[in-house]
């Protein structure tokens, strides 16, 4: 089944206001089987909308609809339905009589005259009640394809449609689904792809989506099947197998699990403890570790030294490595590692320096330039990455890329 969903609302194409109706809906569609394969967000203009519904309607079984049903001017959902399936709109008095039950419900005797623009109908439509807004839904069970009209506010829309969805949208869906998600570390977006887009591009079905974060990858594959919900998973599974293969150096896990929680749950099964001293993340690493519960039995704490004082005096980084190598290089960053660890008393200690951008670049060290190191009572072992130059993603990979460390220490153990 082909669903489209059109998110109505001028505000949604200006800098303030996202479409999140559209999440909630392919969230619970997928659960049926159902994808979205397209999602427009347009203005409130009544030519360009229907002129999107009109096309939409064309290729889709299923439209859904959010937003433009209010009571205002710019308010052209039902309008530009109507156009676009060549249908009348009637007016309900029934329907006044509901929104102005809810005036009265709010304590407003006198319902505003404007609201009656709600009490228009499709023809042939079924009316959606509102509990807790004025603004009516509305279902069309077409024969080619079945348009369903909800209000643009979350609150309002996510009842009715869930209301919708077991008692029509549901039933309609003859699929099973099956999904996996598996992720990497330690490889970008484009490698990953490169390695593994002559595996999944032989196959329509799974459907093979590809995420990435700076430092992590998940690769999502989702199965359909018409006959049962383990022929979806053979086949998910076919290709899981394949890509894990191609990509057994890579691979952190298949559980729906964070980087953080396996990180940490290993560590747990193994009695390994751990310390941090960071600098360029200011506490970002310590703060993913600890948003784990349970992660006080191995994570013994950090320092964040920030500047080149603190890392002499707090992590006993010797003034003349400072001074000939700089704050950011691997001879800092290994022996702060080994300054949290002896300070600490941890098994193992976890450095992380670096150039957060966007100034503070020098000649051979350009901003986005991370240095991160791992000390154990055995062994150094010290990485360095460029990241993008953009604060954010210099953090979050740095961090990602620690992880990886402690990951890598893990494996070889
Ligand atoms: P409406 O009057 O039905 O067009 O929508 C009113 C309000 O609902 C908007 O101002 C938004 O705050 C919210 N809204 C509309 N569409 C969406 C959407 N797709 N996702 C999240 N919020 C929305
Ligand atoms: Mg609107």
């Amino acid at each position: 089944m082909r669903a489209i969903f059109i998110a109505v609302g001028s505000e949604l194409l200006d800098r303030d206001r996202i479409d999140t109706n559209s999440l909630y809906v392919a969230k619970k569609l997928r659960e049926k089987g159902i994808l979205i394969d397209m999602k427009i967000s347009v203005c409130d203009n009544l030519e360009n909308l229907s002129w999107i519904v009109k096309n939409a309607y064309k290729r889709a079984q299923l439209l859904i609809i959010t937003g433009g049903l209010g009571p205002t001017e710019d308010d052209l959902t039902r309008e530009s339905v109507a156009n676009a399936l060549k249908k009348d709109l009637l007016f309900k008095e029934s329907i006044v009589d509901e929104i102005r039950e809810t005036f009265l419900k709010r304590g407003i005797r006198r319902m505003p005259e404007i609201n009656k623009r709600q009490a228009f109908v499709i023809e042939g439509a079924e009316v959606l009640t509102n509990n807790i807004g004025t603004a009516p839904g509305l279902y069309i069970d077409d024969e080619i394809c079945k348009v369903l009209l909800l209000p643009g506010p979350p609150i309002e829309m996510i009842p009715m449609f869930d209301k919708v969805f077991e008692e029509k949208i549901a039933p309609l869906s003859n699929f099973f689904i099956y999904t996996k998600s598996l992720k990497f570390s330690g490889i970008t977006e484009s490698e990953t792809d490169s390695k593994i887009a002559e595996i999944y591009a032989k196959y329509k079905n799974p459907r093979t989506t590809i995420l990435a974060a700076p430092g992590l990858i998940e690769v999502h594959l989702i199965g359909r099947s018409k006959k049962s919900i383990d022929e979806a998973q053979t086949l998910t599974d076919e290709l899981a197998e394949k890509i894990k293969e191609r990509m057994k150096d890579y691979i952190l896990t298949e559980k729906d699990i964070s980087f953080e929680e396996l990180i940490v749950n290993e560590l747990r099964s193994r009695q390994i403890t751990l310390s941090v001293a960071e600098s360029c993340t200011g506490g970002a690493f310590g703060n993913r570790i600890t948003n784990i519960p349970g992660s006080s039995e191995i994570f013994l704490g950090g320092i964040i030294a920030y500047s080149n004082e603190l890392k002499a005096k707090m992590l006993e980084v010797k003034e003349e490595t400072l001074k000939k190598y700089g704050a950011v290089s691997k001879e800092t960053a290994k022996e702060m590692a080994q300054g949290i660890r002896k300070k600490s008393g941890s098994d193992i200690g976890i450095s992380i320096t670096g150039i957060a951008g966007p100034g503070g670049a020098t000649k051979g060290k350009p901003v986005g330039l991370v240095f991160m190191h791992l000390n154990s009572e055995k062994e150094d072992r010290g990485i360095y990455k460029i990241f993008p130059n953009n604060r954010n993603i210099v953090k979050t990979g740095a961090v990602n890329y620690s992880l990886n460390l402690i990951k890598k220490y893990l494996d070889d153990k």
